[in-house]
């Protein structure tokens, strides 16, 4: 058949209208899944807030928000948004994107690997076992000897270039100019000694190379950094989208790392937990013991929820349940892309 002009004008017309009531058909029913998450985990009472940290002890329990940004840079809310809590373990998924952005892929999987520990966080038997006689390196740096080690990696001439290069990497990635929580970061480093063995433990075995102290105190400040649901969900974004703010549309990192980052938090972003999460959600993903958690849909979009009470492993109660419904009801799982 022969298409006239007027009949393609037609036709993309209607094409047009439809995408656009697709479009904002989507958006109520991101609306609602976020509305529905936020209502049926309200007033579960289940979990504690951390207590090793004192400074995280008081905040605030009921402090529940949720943020999802889609790739086109629409920010969907639900609960408290806006309240800030420690970005804490949240923030070694974007130490390791600056690392490997500075120096490519392959440092950080023969240095720190990438494998799953399946220990603790911060356990100090991961370390021992990753000896290379053990077949080594079996780490990664979404937990803290790994993460104290990233951190050491990061590219500067002294301890101010390093970090305010690492502030303004967060920044970005969240739009916004972030800032440290001081109370945290005194309450963290009145109480970091555990981590300060790890980071010397590292050192001893040749995963630090200088200043194991130093790398400790960048890690523990980079864990004060506060952010609520809403930096976090565009912080996530960033990443479901390439590499590139999808908010303020700033290329933050290259695209070609981001499957990278997103490799290790499938793997470990929610400590010994990873493998019950990514069976549930197929999510890559990354909690912090002040509550928060987020998680990435590549290519659809970033979520983030705050809510201080954990679970056994350390990672959010509200927040895990909260992002396994919102995605399964918008169809998030990367992995099930064939299945629908
Ligand atoms: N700063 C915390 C620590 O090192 C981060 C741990 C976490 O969020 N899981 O213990």
């Amino acid at each position: 058949m022969k298409t006239t002009p007027t009949c393609v004008t037609v036709v993309l017309i209607a094409g047009l209208a439809l995408a656009t009531a697709a479009q904002a058909q989507s958006a109520k029913d991101i609306q609602s899944a976020l509305d529905a998450a936020y209502t049926k985990y309200r007033d579960l009472q289940e979990g504690t807030n951390a207590d090793y940290i004192p400074a995280l002890a008081k905040v605030d329990p009921d402090l529940y928000g949720i943020a999802l940004v889609t790739r086109d840079g629409t920010v969907y809310t639900a609960g408290d948004a806006a309240s800030r809590v420690s970005i804490q373990s949240i923030s070694k998924v974007f130490t390791l994107a600056k690392v490997i952005e500075e120096q490519g892929p392959d440092v950080i999987a023969n240095t720190i690997g990438v494998d799953a520990t399946g220990m603790r966080f911060n356990s100090i038997v991961s370390i021992e076992f990753s000896q290379k006689a053990l077949g080594g390196p079996e780490m990664n740096s979404l937990v803290n000897p790994g993460a104290i080690a990233t951190t050491a990696m990061l590219q500067g001439a002294t301890r101010d270039e390093i970090w305010n290069s690492l502030l303004a990497f967060y920044s970005d990635f969240a739009g916004r100019p972030l800032s440290v929580d001081q109370d945290v970061f005194r309450s963290e480093s009145d109480t970091n000694q555990r981590n300060q063995a790890i980071g010397y433990l590292m050192y001893a075995y040749g995963y630090i190379r200088e200043e194991p102290l130093r790398a400790t105190d960048i890690y523990t400040e980079q864990c004060s950094v506060a952010v609520n649901a809403r930096d976090l969900a565009i912080m996530a974004g960033t990443l479901a989208n390439g590499g590139t703010n999808p908010v303020t549309k700033k290329a933050v990192m290259s695209a070609g790392n981001v499957p990278e980052v997103l490799a290790v938090m499938a793997t470990a972003g929610l400590y010994d937990d990873s493998g019950k999460w990514l069976y549930r959600t197929g999510l890559p993903g990354k909690s912090g013991v002040g509550g928060g958690v987020i998680a990435v849909s590549p290519g659809r979009f970033g979520i983030a929820v705050v809510s201080p009470p954990l679970d056994e492993a350390g990672n959010s109660v509200r927040a895990q349940k909260a992002i396994a419904d919102i995605s399964a009801a918008l169809g998030g799982n990367p992995l099930a892309a064939a299945s629908r």
